[in-house]
């Protein structure tokens, strides 16, 4: 079973190619506005974080960002 949206995904965190943490946990400097949990990383010893709105596999939404976003239409 996954938890996440889709299996690509999955593995993108299984090789830690994508960072899946609670936002507050997450180590290494936030660069953008994004409420997410998942996140792209620089692979520098303090690591850039740049947090995504959406899955890059299949497109799902997988921010709070775009979630509240969709809630006040
Ligand atoms: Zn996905």
């Amino acid at each position: 079973m996954t938890e996440h949206c889709c299996e690509e995904l999955q593995e993108a965190v299984d090789n830690e190619a994508i960072l899946h943490a609670p936002k507050q946990r997450m180590f290494g400097r936030i660069l953008n506005e994004v409420d997410s949990d998942y996140a792209v990383r620089s692979a520098e010893e303090r690591p850039s974080l740049y947090l995504i709105n959406f899955c890059p596999f299949c497109g799902r939404a997988i921010s709070r960002t775009v979630w509240n976003a969709e809630k006040k239409k």
